[in-house]
């Protein structure tokens, strides 16, 4: 695909948790030499500030002091040059690996539904997208961050494939988990993202809908693919 003769656009992806968004939407914006944003490390790294300024403990988050705190981050993306990954900054200091652990995992769901958290998340992806020629992948993106977008997925699999494919990841690390364990989480993490009162995950009007449940990695990048030149050329 040839990358400098064609508009740039935006491109948003949402959906269910553990359907492999992020693995989707690294790969389109290398094809396409578009900027990636995963939205979600954003969350993680306010859930970060917080729990480390104690204002979160034991799934619990003072509201109002982070709220009044929110004026103290600042979150900005940069190229690795070692693994060539777009790595998650806040204040200055590289946090890639800390907000994929689990203290962070066990807040950011409670951060997330804090009205004044999301819109000022939501301004400042907003502010990243302005030149379009971005791959942005979340819960809100198609929905609220980028309504205009012209191109929105909503990705999907069944829980079961998803737990599935979460179990053979972390014992592939060597991670003593259960299936049954994992199924539930999955479960629940939709079940709590879908019914949230502010901007809860759910599938835009105008959104295609991938559902990944029985085809490969290699099919499901082909089908995105001419998705997307399709609506480039149109
Ligand atoms: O995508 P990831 O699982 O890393 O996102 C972490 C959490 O942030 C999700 O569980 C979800 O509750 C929240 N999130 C959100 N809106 C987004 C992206 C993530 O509420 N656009």
């Amino acid at each position: 695909m040839e990358k400098a003769t064609q508009p740039k656009i935006i491109i948003a992806i949402d959906g269910h948790s553990s359907c492999g968004k992020s693995t989707v939407a690294k790969q389109i914006a290398q094809e396409l030499g578009y900027i990636y944003i995963d939205s979600g490390a954003m969350y993680r790294a306010v859930t970060l500030f917080a729990l480390r300024n104690k204002l979160a403990a034991d799934e619990q988050v003072d509201e109002q002091a982070l709220i009044d705190r929110l004026g103290e981050i600042k979150i900005d993306f940069r190229l690795s040059p070692e693994n060539s990954r777009n790595e998650t900054y806040l204040n200055g200091e590289n946090i890639e690996e800390e907000i994929r652990q689990l203290p962070v995992s066990q807040h950011v769901s409670p951060v997330a539904t804090i009205g004044q958290v999301r819109e000022a998340m939501v301004a400042l992806q907003q502010e990243m997208g302005k030149n379009k020629g971005i791959v942005m992948d979340g819960r809100d993106i198609g929905t609220v961050v980028f309504p205009e977008a012209e191109l929105k997925i909503f990705m999907t699999a069944r829980p079961e494939v998803r737990a599935q494919r979460r179990y053979d990841e972390l014992t592939a690390k060597g991670q003593l988990v259960s299936f049954d364990e994992i199924l539930a989480n999955v479960i629940e993490r939709d079940r709590i993202d879908s019914s949230r009162e502010i901007s809860p995950l759910k599938q835009a009007d105008d959104a295609l809908i991938l559902d990944n449940s029985d085809i490969t990695r290699e099919e499901q990048l082909d089908w995105v693919m001419q998705q997307i030149q399709q609506m480039i050329s149109a």
